[in-house]
């Protein structure tokens, strides 16, 4: 825990999370929940958010007690209460917009009558961020001048309502009906007795923003019909107006060549995250699954021997992010710098591996055309290199391709290990869950060792039978020959071995063929 000072009161933010779509916090927002002690966070907030969270964070699930009741309001208010009363930085991380329909006033009064210091940080809310996402702009200026939230959680038994249905029914104005799935029937009928037509359209959009999102289009007359065949669950938005059939023609989210198809991603945790983006900025629900963890090597005696005099090296051979990452975290803890390098040519496979020496301020001197290890040896093979040196950070279970190849045009290669791929303690449970629910339809391996260690990590005959009906992709031929091996049939392999190019493929593969 970050250091108290005692007898000092906290602070709490009150944060609104967006509806869905992790990307849709707010800068202050996360701001706010790096720098908290403790966040309270409900089911509606996207759990992934919790990743800006400080290490030592108390995380605290507000949503469920014992994973059936919802936890009283004025336990929440309590906890928020004692937990800055104690001195902590609170975060409350509510879903949407904290004011709208979220009970946020009434944590805001507890706030206020127990004299702690509040901030409101606002979010964007669900009947702003579905509709976005489902393409229905709720105002247009051909179809309707005015919005109205309205809660559809009213009891619609016998006493009155409190909602003025003559007003909302008459004239054009878009409604937004909140928490309305279970009381459909009552609100079109509603609505229908005091007067909006009945060929008025309605969409309800389910887990709007995010990759999950479904839409159901009708009519005013229709909807709650349609709605109950199709067993259509909350948590659920409900749009009724005109605007509703400009989604037609400005449909953008659900759209995508990869909506609605999940993609497991099996890489090394740091360095996901740019595949992840790239396939959900094409639509694909991403399951992230390390099947690597990186880390230093046993002993650093023979990179540090070689550090100590890169001199003796014509070539400095990089295959890898992680050697170049590996390499130079090493040279400096050695207290050198890049300039030790010089009087090397520097060899760079692949362009992620030319970028991240780039950020060390080396150029490249060569980046073979080809970026599997046989490249590599190709390259050299065409430059006089018998009987230079070359130095090849590399990692512990690294094919031996360069290193036999190399020697063979009359190098001499010194291969020191510079960081180790292990392999992590099983698969995530959730994950296993999306396989047996048939909600993965593609798995991506960006190179050998991520397939065999997934294999290594739930048994071969497992991995078989939980990747049966899923496609699978691999980055190249080497990649799809360890899966071939392994027993699994690959569906897709880019021509180019890059994430961008698998990314390609992977689309024109889901799209029947089609050029994505
Ligand atoms: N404070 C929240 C609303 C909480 S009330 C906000 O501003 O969005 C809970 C209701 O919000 C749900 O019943 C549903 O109607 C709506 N909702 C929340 N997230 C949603 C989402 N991603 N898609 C559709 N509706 C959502």
């Amino acid at each position: 825990m970050k250091t108290k000072s005692k007898n000092k009161t906290g602070f709490v933010y009150l944060i609104g999370a967006g509806p869905g779509d992790p990307g849709l916090l707010t800068v202050k927002g996360c701001e706010c929940i790096a720098k908290a002690d403790v966040i309270l966070y409900d089911y509606l907030a996207h759990p992934g958010l919790l990743g800006y969270a400080s290490r030592d964070a108390e995380l605290i699930y507000a949503g469920k007690v014992g994973g059936a009741h919802n936890r009283e309001q004025w336990q929440i208010n309590e906890m928020l209460v004692g937990k800055a009363l104690a001195g902590n930085v609170v975060v409350r991380l509510k879903g949407g917009d904290p004011f709208v329909f979220g009970r946020g006033g009434e944590e805001c009064e507890a706030l206020v009558a127990a004299g702690i210091p509040f901030e409101i940080v606002p979010g964007v809310t669900a009947g702003i961020g579905a509709p976005a996402y489902a393409g229905i702009p709720l105002t247009h200026r051909d179809y309707t001048t005015s919005v109205a939230f309205v809660t559809g959680h009213e009891s619609y038994g016998k006493e009155a309502s409190g909602i003025d249905w003559e007003r909302l029914s008459l004239g054009d104005g878009t409604l937004v009906f909140y928490m309305g799935i279970r009381n459909l029937p009552q609100i079109t009928a509603n609505l229908l007795a005091h007067g909006r037509a009945p060929e008025t359209p309605v969409a309800l959009i389910r887990w709007g923003t995010r990759p999950e999102q479904e839409v159901l289009t009708g009519t005013l007359a229709d909807i709650a019909d349609k709605a109950r065949k199709a067993a259509f669950k909350p948590p659920a938005i409900t749009i009724i107006g005109e605007v509703v059939n400009l989604r037609e023609k400005l449909r953008w989210f659900d759209n995508r060549p990869l909506f609605g198809k999940g993609v497991l991603v099996t890489r090394a945790t740091d360095q996901a995250g740019e595949f992840s983006r790239l396939l959900s900025g094409s639509g694909a629900r991403v399951f992230e699954c390390p099947t690597i963890s990186i880390t230093s090597p046993e002993s650093h005696e023979d990179l540090d021997r070689a550090m100590g005099s890169l001199e003796r090296f014509d070539w400095l051979i990089f295959t890898s992010y992680n050697a170049v990452k590996y390499f130079f975290r090493r040279l400096h803890s050695l207290e050198l710098d890049s300039r030790a390098l010089a009087p090397c040519r520097v060899c760079a496979v692949g362009p992620k591996t030319a970028a991240a020496l780039s950020v060390f301020g080396i150029r490249a001197d060569l980046i073979p055309a080809d970026y599997k290890a046989e490249g590599v040896v190709a390259a050299f093979s065409a430059l006089d290199v018998a009987g230079k040196r070359a130095l090849f950070p590399r990692a512990d279970r690294a094919r031996d391709v360069i290193t036999a190849g190399l020697g063979a045009l009359g190098m001499d290669v010194e291969a020191p290990v510079a960081y180790r791929n292990s392999l992590p303690d099983g698969l995530p449970h959730d994950i296993i869950e999306a396989l047996e629910g048939g909600r993965i339809h593609c798995a991506a391996f960006t190179s050998s060792s991520t397939v065999e260690n997934l294999a290594a990590m739930v048994g071969e005959n497992r991995l078989i039978h939980l990747l049966e009906g899923v496609a699978i992709a691999a980055i190249g031929p080497v990649t799809s020959r360890s899966c071939r091996e392994l027993g699994l049939r690959v569906d897709v392999e880019p021509a180019e071995h890059t994430i961008e190019a698998l990314t390609t493929e992977i689309i024109r593969h889901f799209s029947g063929g089609l050029p994505g």
